[in-house]
């Protein structure tokens, strides 16, 4: 198997009961990060500015981690910083609907026009440089291929290849864990639920934020946004399909 090929080769040993959490504010990077404080003795957050359009998202970053923090203290204990990196480079390679003010449409490669080329690519690479610095040897994100919008750097495959490759670039014992990587929108709803029960739930509702345009000024059931983005729809769907598979 290559992981016993890795494990050999790799010789930084990093501590892997310490996480790392891509943590954007987002539904999928929410549940992450309450997953992570149910399975790591200490977890950090690490979020990427990267000239998107909307600053909601970098606010509810922090909403989120300080309302997790006073609705589970046992998990306060375990979260550590929160560390923003400047990746601006993304928006200067040209113009996506998530930096510039570019309609969301799908492009003729099949793609939404959200898509940034790279970005979870350079996000993962970040992020392991950070964790290499900090001793983190477990990085956890929130990609997921079952509802998704089609880009190709949250397909598990891809994922496999760049750990191992940033296992091999930095000699490292890196993990990866992408608890939401085979979950419907639906299912992620029900692991929320199961860490943390109803008030988990309405945490995520309340403050995390998934639209595209940023609008946070209409509260639906299924929490903030313009209510017809792709990110949007998505997110409604999702609850829908949860609340009526309950019902
Ligand atoms: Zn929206």
């Amino acid at each position: 198997m290559p992981h016993k090929t890795l494990d050999y080769l790799t010789s930084m040993k990093l501590d892997h009961s310490h996480a790392l959490v891509l943590f954007s504010g987002g539904q999928d990077s929410a549940t992450c990060l309450a997953w992570a404080l149910t399975t790591y003795a200490c977890v950090e957050t690490v979020g990427f500015d990267y000239g998107q359009r909307h600053l909601v998202e970098m606010e509810a970053r922090l909403n989120l981690r300080h309302a997790l923090e006073a609705a589970f203290p046992d998990w306060g204990k375990r979260l550590g910083d929160d560390h923003l990196l400047d990746l601006s480079v993304l928006s200067a390679l040209g113009s996506t609907a998530m930096t510039d003010d570019v309609e969301i449409k799908m492009t003729d490669a099949g793609l939404p026009s959200t898509f940034v080329p790279g970005r979870n690519l350079a996000f993962l690479t970040a992020a392991a440089a950070l964790a290499y610095r900090r001793n983190i040897g477990v990085l956890i994100g929130g990609m997921c291929e079952t509802d998704y919008s089609g880009y190709p750097d949250c397909r598990d495959e891809t994922l496999k290849a760049q750990l191992q490759t940033l296992r091999l670039g930095m000699d490292a014992d890196f993990g990866l864990e992408t608890p939401l990587m085979f979950l419907t929108k639906a299912e992620s709803w029900s692991l929320a639920e199961n860490l943390g029960g109803q008030k988990l739930i309405d945490l995520i509702l309340e403050q995390s934020h998934t639209c595209y345009l940023g609008a946070r000024d209409a509260r639906h059931e299924w929490g903030y946004g313009c209510g017809t983005c792709p990110a949007c729809d998505l997110r409604k769907q999702g609850w829908q399909a949860f609340k009526g598979g309950k019902a």
